[in-house]
């Protein structure tokens, strides 16, 4: 399949990619990575008449440690985030997702930024994100805004970010040696998720559970309550109203979502 034209805009800083967003309006894209995009450009999902590419800007990558927080750069690959020491020290959950995103190549060129406004719900690091209660900060007309995870997924493909925003930097929450579990049931090695869970301190986050990713609350007030973790992951699909699709059912995701639930809370590490 072939995109329909398009021009092509290298952005000079963030604040260039500002401005041509407001110039371009909806009419325009931004490019990071280009692995979600293109891929729906070429299936005629989208099609913008101009892509504006922020993939290339030093100021929006790089991992630097600040207080008790990470703060990663919204272009930085996911590559770069799974071989960090920095994140492997202190958000290993978070560089173990990001090295199961699909394969080598998608790894080195897909960044943080653009999977999380890509908003996939079978995603990894949305999830990620989630259960670490991160935050994005979100470059606009008006400056910035800092958006809790909670609060950046509003629907299936779709986030809270307003016409001419952009993320710039994720923040993650430093977790050094904190116990943490990672589960995706795959098709094949390294795909989305036909549902994910990911368990730290207390939080369950869940993937493709629903249009959005979503904290597996009933388990985690069990769980505080007192609840076994067998007991706690029984709940893990409640209040969930997953698809259906070629790969899973509804009561066959709601059933792996408490047996991943289950697996993340007793295979931390
Ligand atoms: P792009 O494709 O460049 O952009 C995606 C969207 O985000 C666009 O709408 C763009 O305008 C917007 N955007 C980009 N950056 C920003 C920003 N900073 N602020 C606001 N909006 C922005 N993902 C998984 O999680 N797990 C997998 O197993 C997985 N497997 C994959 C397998 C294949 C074959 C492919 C092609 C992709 C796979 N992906 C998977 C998706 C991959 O992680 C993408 O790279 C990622 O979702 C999007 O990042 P990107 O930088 O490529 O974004």
């Amino acid at each position: 399949m072939i995109a329909a034209p398009f021009d092509y805009v290298a952005a000079e800083s963030a604040t260039h990619a500002l401005e041509l967003l407001d110039s371009f309006g909806d009419d325009a894209k931004l490019l990071a990575g280009g692995h979600s995009l293109l891929p729906m450009m070429k299936l005629r999902l989208a099609a913008p008449s101009v892509l504006i590419d922020i993939g290339r800007l030093a100021e929006l990558t790089g991992i630097r440690a600040d207080g008790d927080e990470l703060v990663i750069g919204a272009a930085t690959t996911h590559a770069t985030l799974a071989a960090s020491d920095l994140v492997r020290a202190d958000a290993p959950l978070l560089a173990h997702s990001a090295g199961l995103v699909g394969d080598p190549q998608i790894r080195h060129r897909g960044t943080i930024g653009g999977s999380l406004a890509h908003a996939d719900p079978a995603a990894d690091l949305p999830m990620a994100l989630l259960a670490l209660g991160g935050s994005v900060e979100v470059l606009g007309g008006d400056g910035t805004r800092n958006v809790a995870a909670e609060d950046l997924f509003a629907g299936f493909f779709e986030t809270s970010l307003e016409p001419g925003e952009l993320i710039a930097w994720v923040r993650v929450p430093r977790r050094p040696g904190r116990a943490w579990g990672y589960q995706k049931f795959v098709r094949r090695a390294n795909d989305w998720a036909i549902v994910g869970a990911a368990a730290i301190e207390g939080r369950i986050a869940l993937a493709n559970m629903g249009p959005v990713p979503l904290r597996a609350r009933a388990a985690e007030q069990a769980l505080a309550g007192g609840a076994s973790v067998a007991e706690a992951a029984e709940l893990a699909a409640e209040g969930t109203e997953p698809g259906e699709d070629l790969h899973a059912d509804r009561g066959y995701r709601r059933h792996l979502a408490r047996v991943l639930a289950r697996r993340a809370l007793e295979h931390r590490t």
